[in-house]
């Protein structure tokens, strides 16, 4: 079997670009990928325009570790988000052929099933104003959809370090969301990279008495000693770090795991050239007690490759999820995706990624033109916001 056609479709939301590619073969078998790629659509487009004849085209689609590794080292220049999300796109809906072409799901050519459900978290849920009372009621919102763990970015355009009034306000609202939702559920709370290390700490310390479950991207992502800092200082509050989703390539993760900055990787299957070599990374991390809660922004398929990928790995912790909280068409551009329910999602459905394409929806919600800024006052209302110094396609 030959890969003979790539096309790749974008399906615009009010902040989200979703990037889709149906990969068909010469006998009639396709597959799916997609990436929510922030802010490089055209990068990665531009990327597949490059890389598809080159690489793709006539490649045998059960053969994604050498179709990967080509892709990789071929083009001497090393790795990037750009170059393993265009990767993972491709990989992905190559595990969806195999699957169909072995009338089998996804999670059982990568090691079969070890859970029977898959726990999940909200994101995407408070795009409301940042007040008490307003967060809340949202996170209330969260827990009445049968969620049991959700996470939140609290701190607005922070960035190194905040105003005293801002870091108060900021902790009232994690404090808040814990009087909402009770001791039981899981509070995730994610910095984004914010901060430095003196800041990281102490807002920690500040929110410890409210119990977060993890504290995620404490620091930028390239300095794992400035992390491991922040691990340090923290450990005494049994307060896990959860890191990863920018990080592209197995070996980025080496420093992280040889310093065990970081108990929970957050690796992004659609930005690290797809499911083998995230489970690779799994695997790696297990031999460091670590576990594994996949980065997942994206729209269905994203989500049943994430899905596929947890239901067979053993170090698998919880799985994010924002589409309860967003347009009901993205679940509809590829319906198929096991719903949430009392907090957990059934293992996913096959054959292949068990989800279905649907063009028309894609079709009628074309691209849009916004920049994604997390750095801007009220960047968490998600809103669509035109940017006029994108190209208008
Ligand atoms: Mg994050």
């Amino acid at each position: 079997m030959k890969i003979s056609k790539v096309t790749p479709m974008v399906m615009g939301t009010a902040w989200r670009n979703l990037t889709f590619v149906k990969v068909e073969t010469d006998e009639g078998l396709s597959g799916v990928g997609e990436v929510r790629s922030v802010n490089r659509t055209d990068a990665v487009l531009g990327y597949l325009e490059q890389a598809v004849p080159r690489y793709v085209l006539g490649s045998d689609p059960f053969e994604v570790e050498r179709l990967v590794q080509r892709m990789l080292i071929e083009d001497y220049m090393r790795g990037s988000d750009v170059v393993s999300s265009g990767i993972a796109l491709i990989e992905i809906a190559c595990w969806d052929i195999m699957g169909k072409a072995l009338a089998q799901p996804v999670y059982r050519l990568l090691g079969g099933a070890v859970r029977d459900k898959i726990k999940a978290y909200a994101n995407g849920w408070y795009k409301v104003e940042r007040t008490p009372e307003e967060f809340h009621a949202a996170a209330l919102r969260v827990v009445g959809r049968g969620y049991q763990a959700m996470k939140v970015d609290p701190f607005g355009a922070g960035y190194y370090e905040m105003e005293k009034a801002e870091k108060r306000r900021a902790i009232s609202l994690i404090e808040a969301i814990r009087d909402a939702v009770g001791s039981d559920v899981d509070i995730l709370v994610e910095m984004h990279g914010r901060f430095n290390p003196v800041t990281a700490i102490e807002i920690t310390r500040d929110l410890a008495p409210f119990k977060p479950d993890w504290i995620e991207e404490p620091v930028p992502p390239e300095n794992m000693k400035a992390l491991k800092k922040v691990a340090d200082a923290i450990a005494p509050l049994g307060i896990p770090i959860a890191t990863g989703e920018r990080l592209h390539t197995l070996p980025e993760y080496r420093e992280l795991l040889e310093l065990q900055a970081a108990d929970i990787l957050q690796v992004d299957i659609t930005h690290f050239c797809g499911l083998l070599n995230a489970k690779k990374l799994a695997a790696w991390a297990d031999a460091y007690y670590v576990l594994m809660a996949p980065h997942n922004v994206g729209g269905p398929v994203s989500t049943a490759a994430a899905l596929h990928l947890a239901a067979c790995t053993p170090n698998f912790k919880i799985q994010e999820h924002f589409n309860d909280f967003q347009e009901a068409y993205v679940k509809e551009a590829a319906p198929g995706v096991p719903e949430v329910i009392d907090g957990y999602f059934d293992l996913p459905n096959g054959p292949g990624l068990g989800v279905n394409l649907d063009e028309d929806v894609i079709q009628a919600n074309p691209r849009r033109s916004f920049h994604f800024n997390l750095f801007e006052d009220d960047w968490h209302k998600r809103q669509e916001v035109n940017d006029t110094r994108a190209s208008n396609h």
